[in-house]
Parts: C-alpha cells; structure tokens; sequence
C-alpha cells in the first residue's frame, strides 16, 4: 500500500469498507489528518502488571497471565453457554470465564502467555474474572500502555478506531508545528508532534496533561488570534455615522430616569454610533437591568439620521413583547414601529415588506423572519438582536447584509447571559463590551431557599397560599433522562400529577420542548393573562418573558442545572411589586452540591454568580453549543484553566502587536490553523 499521508481519504486504509467510511463520516471524519485530530474522551490504563495475588479488585486492570489449562465450553441451557478455564503466573491463578464467546477455545493456546484486561474479584491465590480483554503478550496493540477511549458512533467500535489513529500516527512527521519556537519557550509547550502523539497514546499521565495543555493553548490561541483578526477587517468596513443624537429629547419622554449603568451604556453605544465604522456591540445586563430602554435610545438616534432598524429577538412573545415595549418608549416620537412574525398571514406580511421598503416602518420587530428573501430595506441602519446566545453568528451577519450596497449596519447585541468579562471578551471577541451592572431602584432581591424532599408539604402550602392572593408560580423540573431532552415526560408526569393529587382545585398547565409552537404560545399566553395558577416547565420558560404577577419559581432537583441557569431561571420571577420567592429543591445533596447553591442563596448579582459558576466549573460550560456562532473548541470545552486562557489571550495580543495579519513566513502555519478553525465560520470574516 502506499504510504500514508495527511490526506490519505480513510477507505483507502484497509478494513474501511463503504459501511465503515459512512460511519466515520458521521463523526466527521473523512482524511488521516482528521482522525488525528479526533481526540480520546477518556482513557483506559492498560498498564501490564504483575502478581495476580497482589492485584486490586473490582477495578479494571491488565496483566500478563499463562493459560493453564485448555479452556472448555459447557452448555448451561438453551442459548447460553459458558466457557470456562484457568490462567496463572507465579503468584497465583484466576478462574476465567466467557459466555457465550466459545471461540476463546480456540483463541487461548495452552502454555501462551497473554495479556488480560478486567475487572478481578476475590482475593489472594485463587481468584475469578469474567470476560476479560485478552491478547498474545508480544503481539498486543490494545493493551500494555495507556489506552484511549473515543466518541462513537453505530458500526464503529472502539478497538477497531484505535486502530486506525494507530496507524495514522506514522503521519506524525508530516505535522506543521504551528506555534513559533520562542512562544512555545516562553509557555513552556511541547511540540506539535509530540503532544498528538499522547494525545492519542499517553507515554504516561504527565506525558498526557503536557499534551493536552499544549493543544488546548493552541485552540484558545487561534482563536483569540481569529477573533482580533475579524476585529481588525471591520475597522475596514463601512457604514453610516449618526451624528444627530439628541439624547435629552428621548429620556425626557421616558416615565423614569436612566440609571448610571444605562446611561454609560447609552453613551458607549453612542461613541460608535457617530463613527463610519459599524459598531458592533454587545450589552450584557441581567434579568430586568434594563437593556431595552439603550437598545430603545439607540433605535431613536438612528431614526432621528433617517435609518431604519431591525430589532430580531428568538421568539414570538418575545417579539410581540418587545413591539410592545419600543412602542411604549418611542411611538411617542413619531417613530413608527412594525412587526414581522412567522405566523402572520401572507397577505401581512406582504403589507410589511412593502413598508419596510417605502420607509414606512421605522423599526421593525420580529423574529427570524426578518432575515426571510422577501425583506429589503429603504436605508437599514442599526440591527440589534436579543438574547445572543439563540442565534449564530452567521445569522447576525446575515441580517446586516440587508443594509445592500458597501454600507454596514451598526450591530447591538443583548445579552442576558452574565459571563465574566475576561471570557466575555474572548468568546465575543469580535464585540465590544458594555454592562449594565446596576438594577433599576426599587427592586426588592428574589429571596432564595434551598430545601429538602422533607419540606415539599411546606411547599405545596406556600404555593397555595400565593395563589390565594393571586399570584402565579413557575415550577421549572429538569429532564428525567438522556432521552428526554426537550422534557417532555418530566414535565407531563409532574404535571399532571400536581394537577390530580396536589391542586385539584388550581389551574395547572403544562409547557416543555415537545409542544408545537403553536401550542407552546397558547399555553404561555394563558399564562401572560393570568389564566393560569402553576407553571410546570422545563427549562424551555421563554428566556425574557415578562409576567410581573408571577413571584414564586420552585426548581426540582436544583442540583442538575448550574448555578448560571439557575440564576437565568430565578430571573422569571421578580419583575413586579410583589416580594418574590425562588425555592431550590434538592434532597440529600452532597456538601458540594450544597455550597454551590448556597452560593444562589446569597446574592442576587448574576455576575457574581457567573464568577462563581467559572471558578467551579471552568469556562467549558461557556463555550459549545451556546455559542453556537462560534468555532467549536475540542479540548477547552473539556477542561477548564482559566490560566491557560489567559496566557493565551496575552501571546495572542503580544503576536499581533508584532505582526498584525500573520503575513510573515514564519506565521504561515499558524495562519492556516487559525482559517482552519475558523473555516465553518467563514461569513464572519465578511
Ligand atoms: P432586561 O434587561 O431584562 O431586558 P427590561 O429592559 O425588560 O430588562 O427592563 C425590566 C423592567 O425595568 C422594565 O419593566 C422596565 O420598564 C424597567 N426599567 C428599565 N429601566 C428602568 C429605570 N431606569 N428605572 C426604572 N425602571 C426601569
Ligand atoms: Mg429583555
């Protein structure tokens, strides 16, 4: 066979047939220099040990053994048959048994030695192991060392992967070291050869966590580089200055003051607004800081410089809602506000293409229909998006490219997510930052309770008793398996047996992922009218819908969200007069589990919080599928070091500030890594 390559296509390594090829397709992999890069999830340590009487048990391990006697096959009943024999070394001796694997007969030869890989039960000289991994000592390839465990996928196994990096790692002299030799130095990394390597098959631990902290670096540091180089080419575009901005003339109309924060974040969204650059912001307050009123002052600067603007938000509700909202603070003006929704009527929505394009429509509100072929604009100026972590990137990009011709829009994003702002400006590298970190006056804290199964009565009374004074309660329960993501069966079972055995007399409804948008919305609008008493939900509660009257969300079995989803969760109640409850239920929870939700407990901040939830949990949680915009990192989403990050944060500004497009020779590995990466997000390099 030829010698491999990088680029060598899988089917032409023996034992991948057409089957194989599809299925390692699936998990992405389609070339040699892709399954190098496809790393282990975890390890087995198939170290070969020695002294059978000395070895642990009920704990995976390998040793070398001699088979003792030939094996042999007796029936037990129909379909069953156990085959059976002895293996030993000097210290002692294991019974070994098969079922149903009758052909060990043949694969274990008396007088071999072989090595065995299982779990060990009883102890001393006689001992016991049931269908062990086994292979000829001198022979082996799957034993004898650390070995990785990888993703897989149906028709894929395990063994039958490794050996395929296996082989791939005669291609390991062919790999580019991407990261310049001082760099590597200065962080102390090892080399690229190396550290793939171990990544696959560990020489030892250390060997292993040098490696990963070597391809991690790398992942955080291109894409730090990716990011500034984005943030670079958007110095070069253009769009339309808003130089009239007559602030006092909007906060005079509005029924309150603005807060220091929102003023800040006013006037930070206004430096960029008067420039020909497109701003490209993201505003991060917590639940109920007030983000809308500075999205609302932003729309009013681009109406008073005769621009349109489009504000997307996930939902429906949320888009009505916010159509609501911008009405309240700025139909006064005389700006005029639409709506653009999926499940308008054709003949609507005609009507509003038609406006949008007269510039008859000001600001338009809407949810992904907005970005739908038949919407153009007359001169579209600003987009802002809520709740960022709903849409890609590339949908952001796409909205703006509704601007037509060489202009830009300017971008404002709104974010609910309280991430600490080192990772904020890492994971949002291409945008600016502001924060509302101050809530408007008057808000009394949501009083948090941790409690036990033992004081679900309690509950249930408390419940009733907001009812009685009319209130609504949010009762959020997590999934109750793999299978059920969108909690379907949760949700139903919960819910309906607090509907029959709890609140016969309540009006309980029923909301999870399953619904159809349409049913979804139905039971929401009941519940936005007061129609409903309790709330049983997943997690799928409308991020940002606003129901003043509800004041009590109980979450079952707390310890399954993180503190940050809990902080979001919380963030449903709280928003009227009433003094709010959230109550976390969780019962016997370790003294771990309970210093962590203590934390909830004790402040209100969800920056705090947020801080809190990294320090626990590492800045894995913040990247992957939220960020669903953003290049998916394979090691740094695993493990969290928020060191690691920094330092790469800090090489990657210190290299750009040396050559700021990665356009000397020596760079160009690290360029092509950083494209690579960047690859499945090509549009934000428009
Ligand atoms: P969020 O940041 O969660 O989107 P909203 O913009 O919906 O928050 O604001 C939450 C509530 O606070 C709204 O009812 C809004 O009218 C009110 N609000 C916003 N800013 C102020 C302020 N400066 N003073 C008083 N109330 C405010
Ligand atoms: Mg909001």
């Amino acid at each position: 066979m030829a010698e491999l390559t990088l680029h060598t296509p899988l089917s032409a390594l023996a034992g991948v047939g057409p089957a194989r090829e599809k299925a390692l397709g699936k998990l992405g992999l389609f070339t040699v220099a892709d399954l190098l890069a496809y790393f282990p999830r975890e390890y087995e340590d198939r170290t070969v040990r020695e002294g059978i009487a000395t070895l642990p048990a009920e704990e995976p391990v390998c040793f070398s053994a001699l088979v003792a006697e030939p094996f042999r096959t007796s029936y037990i009943r129909r379909g069953m048959e156990l085959t059976k024999g002895r293996i030993v070394d000097g210290t002692g001796q294991v019974d070994v048994t098969f079922f149903n694997q009758s052909y060990v007969r043949q694969a274990l030869q008396v007088g071999e030695t072989y090595y065995f890989y299982g779990k060990l039960t009883g102890a001393g000289y006689r001992r016991q192991m049931a269908s062990p991994y086994f292979e000829k000592a001198g022979q082996a390839s799957f034993t004898g060392g650390i070995m990785p465990v990888y993703p897989l996928t149906a028709g894929i196994a395990n063994r039958f992967l490794s050996g395929l990096t296996r082989r791939a790692l005669s291609c390991l002299p062919q790999i580019r070291e991407t990261l310049p030799a001082g760099l590597r130095e200065a962080y102390q990394l090892a080399p690229a050869a190396e550290s793939y390597a171990n990544i696959h098959y560990p020489a030892s631990w250390g060997a292993l966590a040098k490696a990963r902290r070597r391809l991690m670096f790398e992942e955080l540091f291109c894409l730090n580089l990716g990011l500034a180089l984005i943030r670079g080419r958007r110095g070069e575009q253009q769009a339309i200055p808003f130089v009239k901005q007559n602030l006092a003339a909007f906060t005079g109309s509005l029924p309150f003051s603005l807060t220091g924060a929102q003023r800040r974040s006013v006037e930070e969204a206004a430096a960029d607004l008067g420039r020909p650059v497109p701003m490209n912001r993201l505003l991060q307050g917590d639940v109920g800081s007030g983000k809308t009123v500075v999205a609302a002052a932003c729309a009013y600067f681009a109406w008073q410089n005769g621009c349109q603007v489009a504000l997307m938000a996930p939902t429906e509700l949320l888009a009505q809602q916010h159509r609501r909202t911008m009405e309240e603070l700025l139909g006064g003006t005389g700006l005029r506000v639409g709506l653009l929704i999926g499940s308008m009527t054709a003949a609507q929505k005609r009507a509003c293409h038609e406006a949008l394009e007269a510039g008859e429509i000001d600001l338009i509100v809407g949810t992904h229909a907005l970005l739908s072929q038949g919407v153009a604009f007359r001169r579209l100026g600003l987009v802002i998006t809520d709740e960022q972590h709903r849409f890609g990137v590339d949908q952001r990009a796409a909205l703006a490219a509704k601007s037509g011709g060489d202009l830009r829009p300017h971008v404002l994003v709104m974010s609910a997510t309280p991430i600490p702002r080192t990772l904020a400006l890492m994971i949002y590298g291409d945008l600016d930052l502001s924060v509302i970190d101050e809530l408007p006056p008057g808000r009394t804290p949501v009083a948090t309770y941790l409690v036990g199964e033992d004081k679900r009565r309690r509950l249930y009374g408390f419940v009733r008793k907001q009812v009685a004074q009319g209130r609504q309660v949010y009762i959020v329960c997590p999934a109750v398996d793999q299978e059920d993501q969108a909690g379907m069966k949760a949700a139903q079972q919960y819910g309906r047996s607090l509907q029959e055995e709890v609140f016969p007399d309540l009006r309980v409804s029923i909301v999870h992922g399953k619904l159809r948008p349409k049913e979804k919305q139905a039971v929401m609008a009941s519940f936005v009218a007061g129609q409903t008493d309790v709330l049983v939900s997943t997690t799928v509660i409308e991020v940002g819908v606003d129901v003043p009257n509800a004041n009590l969300m109980v979450i079952e079995n707390a310890e399954r969200f993180g503190l940050s989803q809990l902080h979001q969760l919380r963030g449903r109640v709280g928003r009227g007069k009433h003094q709010s409850y959230c109550v976390l239920l969780s019962d016997h929870p370790s003294e771990g589990t309970r210093q962590r939700l203590k934390a909830l407990t004790a402040t209100n901040d969800g920056f705090a919080i947020a801080e809190e939830d990294l320090k626990q949990r590492g800045p894995g949680d913040f990247f992957g599928a939220r960020q669903s915009g953003l290049p998916q990192l394979k090691l740094a989403s695993l493990e969290g070091d928020m060191r690691l990050l920094h330092q790469a944060q800090g090489a990657a500004r210190d290299l750009l500030a040396q050559d700021p497009h990665l356009r000397q020779p020596e760079h160009a590995p690290l360029r092509g890594r950083v494209e690579q990466l960047f690859r499945e997000n090509r549009d934000i390099f428009n």
